[in-house]
């Protein structure tokens, strides 16, 4: 049986149900397509979420199921290599129990209209007059079938199923480079001691246990955890290390782990990179991991998740009152983006690849003279951007002076915050000038690369 839908959504996490969900609210015919039985939906994560993403979810009119919450935080710890510094940033979120979170989403987009096509495996975007005219799949009892639809939506997690598919010349198609990416790995366990402030999660930078990376320690109880780490995927492809494999060896035997018992093991790919250059194409656009809207420095990626579906979902129903689904009728979701999160993604992928040229002893003695303030790295990590006055810049001035070469780098990766930042503001309002745009900017991170001793990319 072949169909035909306003809009096919492919993957039912939580950037594909939360934007099926928001278009069949509008009375769009809309397909939800999963490879899994939708009641076995579950992304592995940290399970982390910022309060504000909260609060904007529930500023769109959906009221959010309690069961979705485990615990609630008041702010994160970050600890230096050697364990000498501690930074306490001050920020509500909460640890939410992700099977329930994906479950409660499919079934609000269950409720408001949309068609749950589970155990439908996208293997195809279907193309046809250079327009992307929905996808082909394969299904749980072995047959294939066609789901056309005016707008297609890759929400198919980190590896971008139906975009990465299409041809070089779709921008929205660039593939995700292991450079641009963190291979984790995570448990969810109990242990057998009462653990210390329950209520802030633990950041620990070592290039030791997590190169490149960073290993967590989030509580979703006195007596519950989900401990993972991240490596850069740039040193898992050049070296072989293997996230499982460094748990095992580095915390799966700590006095983080005592009494282990495991509930939950998996691991994932979490993409750490600057906005694609595109996000849509004609007849498609790409939301969430496969968008790679995530947060580069930190890899929290569930609220740009929904972000990106609200952004994407608004400019699709406008597209389709104006019955222009092509790359330049949707391209407002880009600029949209741009404005609300891409660029300042973009600055922290900047500040992303300074920090994964640091070694232990750099981050040690950066951490140690305190250049920065605790609320400065909340300002640096969510915004994107620092806001200094004379006298702060003279203290930082003066701490730098200890520790040269990290502020080398420091100062670079400020300075090319900027720059990159202003390239962003001239991003082009129509696809016309996409691909001139798109050389400056590259060339621009490339200067930086070289800078970092890191070899240039491609368009
Ligand atoms: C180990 C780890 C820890 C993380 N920790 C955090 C954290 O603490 N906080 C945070 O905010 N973010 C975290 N992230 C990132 C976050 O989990 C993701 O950014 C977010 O969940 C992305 O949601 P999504 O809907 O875009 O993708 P996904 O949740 O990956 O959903 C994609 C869906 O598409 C389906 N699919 C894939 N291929 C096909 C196909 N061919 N046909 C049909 N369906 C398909 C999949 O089955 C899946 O259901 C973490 C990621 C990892 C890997």
């Amino acid at each position: 049986m072949n169909e035909t839908y306003d809009v096919v959504v492919v993957g039912a996490g939580t950037a594909g149900s939360y934007a099926a969900y928001l278009m069949a609210r509008q009375g769009l015919k809309v397909a939800l397509v999963e490879r899994k039985r939708a009641e076995e939906v579950f992304k592995v994560t940290g399970d982390a979420i910022g309060e504000h993403h909260i609060k904007r979810l529930e500023a769109s009119g959906l009221s959010i199921n309690n069961k979705v919450f485990m615990i609630r935080y008041s702010g994160a710890e970050l600890y230096s290599p050697d364990l000498s510094v501690r930074y306490f940033v001050a920020g509500r979120g909460y640890g939410l129990d992700i099977g329930e979170w994906a479950q409660w989403l499919i079934s609000e987009a269950n409720n408001s209209g949309v068609d749950v096509l589970d155990r439908h495996t996208v293997t195809v975007p279907i193309l046809e007059g250079g327009f992307v005219k929905g996808v082909k799949a394969n299904r749980g009892d072995g047959t294939q079938v066609e789901l056309r639809a005016k707008v297609t939506v890759d929400a198919s997690g980190a590896t971008g199923v139906v975009r990465t598919k299409l041809p070089p010349q779709y921008r929205i198609s660039e593939p995700l480079l292991p450079e641009d990416a963190s291979y984790a790995y995570r448990e969810v366990i109990e242990v057998d001691y009462a653990i210390a402030n329950p209520q802030n999660i633990r950041i620990y930078l070592s290039n030791v246990i997590s190169p490149g990376g960073y290993w967590w320690f989030f509580p979703k109880s006195d007596k519950t955890v989900n401990i993972g780490l991240g490596i850069w995927g740039k040193l898992v492809k050049e070296t072989g290390l293997n996230p499982r494999s460094n748990y095992d060896k580095y915390l799966a035997k700590s006095e983080y782990a005592r009494g282990r018992r495991v509930l939950h093991a998996g691991g994932g790919i979490v993409p750490t990179r600057r906005p694609l250059p595109s996000l849509v194409g004609p007849g498609i656009v790409a939301v969430g991991d496969a968008a790679v809207a995530v947060n580069p420095v930190h890899g929290g990626g569930i609220g740009p998740a929904l972000l990106s579906s609200e952004l994407a979902s608004k400019a699709i129903i406008e597209a389709l009152e104006r019955g222009d689904v092509s790359e330049r009728g949707l391209w407002r979701y880009n600029t949209d983006y741009l404005r609300a999160y891409g660029i300042k993604q973009a600055q922290l992928d900047v500040f992303r690849l300074m920090l994964q040229t640091l070694s232990d002893d750099q981050l040690n003695r950066g951490l140690r003279a305190r250049i920065l303030t605790e609320e400065e790295v909340l300002e640096i990590s969510e915004k994107g951007d620092l806001n200094l006055s004379g006298l702060r810049k003279l203290t930082i001035a003066l701490r730098l002076l200890k520790v040269p070469d990290v502020a080398r780098k420091l100062s670079l990766a400020l300075r090319y915050m900027n720059e990159v930042k202003g390239i962003y503001l001239n991003y082009p309002q129509d696809p016309g000038n996409l691909d001139n745009w798109l050389v400056s900017l590259v060339a621009k991170y490339n200067e930086y690369r070289l800078k970092l001793k890191l070899p240039p990319q491609s368009i």
